[in-house]
């Protein structure tokens, strides 16, 4: 490479997690460039549910999401294909608000810090031994003395890095929409259907957001996304309702495929990952956008610390990360697939549900499972 621009700290992806990266330490004084190959603002296909566990460091950043709208979240329900139902106090509580509106809130943060915010793909990352070297699609190449690798659950740079879990199934189909109509503001539920299941909640001016995830083996046989909403997914009369009296508010639904929740590297050719790159917990658990907020603050702090000196090389800095990160998501990871598991045998999920109908405490005792404090 001949005439690359340089950086500090390159952050690949504008998701949640590239943006919080980039924000603190940008906020910190950290010359960042940040590339994301989407143009902001844009819907996600997202719960949109936020554990408020991601409070403390969002106030921190000067983000405050209910300044913004977000819909406060205190109560929990979880239904059976039968339609019996279990509800509960969240223990930490949540909001809230769509990825349209918080994505692009931080992009305006990051640019405002003085995060140099390029919309376009980085196509390859190379680390020489010395400095990384970071090639995009339509701004040349770039030199940086770290990389964050922010670019989400399933990236083309993946495939051309050869990372290990590319080669497993990725055997999920996620579908999401937003729709008008009375919904409880302080309630998130969750659904099961057969292969999969289905969060409904408030984000902010009272829109609904109703996104499921479903085995692709169980879509399979219909193939269309309205037959299989009629035939599987409003079996369970809770669902029934809601695709019944909600009005859709997008013409048409977002979908997206091949999403896997494999184990991954939180370092990988000296990259430091954050959110999903990292590792992705099922969304049942409503905590992936937690993570991906909470593994950027941890990452961020440490790339202050190391720029500092507090770290003898990059492989140290590394270490300390991806030694925080298990300390802080593995056991969640575990107790997603855990639950997951359970979800997808529905006689047993009816089941459980009913035992949780007699010992409601069980389901608060199940939610700290998978999130923080
Ligand atoms: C069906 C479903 C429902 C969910 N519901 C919830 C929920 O209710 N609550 C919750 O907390 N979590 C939920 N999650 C999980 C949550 O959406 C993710 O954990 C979160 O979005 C991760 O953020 P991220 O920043 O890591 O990745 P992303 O938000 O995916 O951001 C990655 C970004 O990188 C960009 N990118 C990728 N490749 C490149 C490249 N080569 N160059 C430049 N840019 C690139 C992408 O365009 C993208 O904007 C759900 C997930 C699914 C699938």
């Amino acid at each position: 490479m001949s005439s690359s621009s340089k950086a500090s700290v390159i952050v690949v992806g504008g998701g949640l997690a590239g943006l919080t990266n980039a924000l603190h330490l940008a906020q910190s004084g950290v010359e960042v460039v940040l590339f994301e190959k989407d143009a902001f603002p844009r819907h996600k296909v997202c719960g949109e549910y936020i554990s408020n566990e991601v409070l403390p460091f969002l106030q921190h950043l000067g983000v405050n999401p209910f300044e913004l709208g977000a819909t406060p979240i205190s109560r929990c329900s979880l239904s059976s294909i039968k339609g019996r139902e279990v509800q509960a106090t969240l223990p930490l509580g949540g909001f809230g608000i769509s990825r349209f509106l918080l994505d692009n809130h931080l992009q305006q943060k990051c640019v405002e810090a003085g995060v140099q915010l390029i919309e376009d793909s980085v196509l390859h990352i190379q680390f020489s031994g010395k400095e990384f070297q970071v090639r995009t699609k339509s701004h040349g190449d770039w030199t940086a003395e770290l990389v964050i690798g922010a670019y989400g659950k399933r990236s083309r740079l993946d495939k051309e890095h050869g990372r290990e879990f590319m080669e497993e199934k990725a055997p999920y189909l996620a579908v999401k929409r937003h729709f008008a109509g009375e919904f409880p503001e302080d309630l998130v539920a969750l659904h099961n259907f057969k292969g999969g299941y289905c969060g409904v909640s408030k984000v902010e001016e009272g829109r609904i957001n109703v996104c499921y995830l479903a085995d692709y083996s169980a879509f399979k046989p219909y193939r269309d996304i309205d037959r299989f909403e009629r035939e599987v997914v409003r079996r369970n009369p809770h669902l029934a309702r809601c695709f019944q009296e909600f009005e859709p508010l997008f013409e048409s639904p977002m979908t997206i495929s091949q999403v896997s929740f494999a184990p991954k590297e939180r370092v990988y050719q000296q990259v430091l990952m954050s959110g999903d790159s990292a590792g992705m917990i099922h969304p049942l658990c409503g905590n992936g956008m937690g993570m991906a907020i909470g593994s950027a603050e941890i990452l961020s702090n440490l790339i202050l610390r190391y720029r500092k000196g507090e770290f003898s090389s990059r492989t140290a800095l590394g270490a300390a990360y991806d030694q925080q990160w298990r300390q802080q998501y593995r056991k969640r990871l575990l107790a997603g697939r855990m639950f997951s598991a359970l979800f997808s045998r529905n006689q047993l999920f009816d089941q459980a549900v009913s035992v949780l109908t007699h010992v409601p405490v069980l389901l608060p005792f199940f939610v700290r499972q998978t999130h923080g404090s």
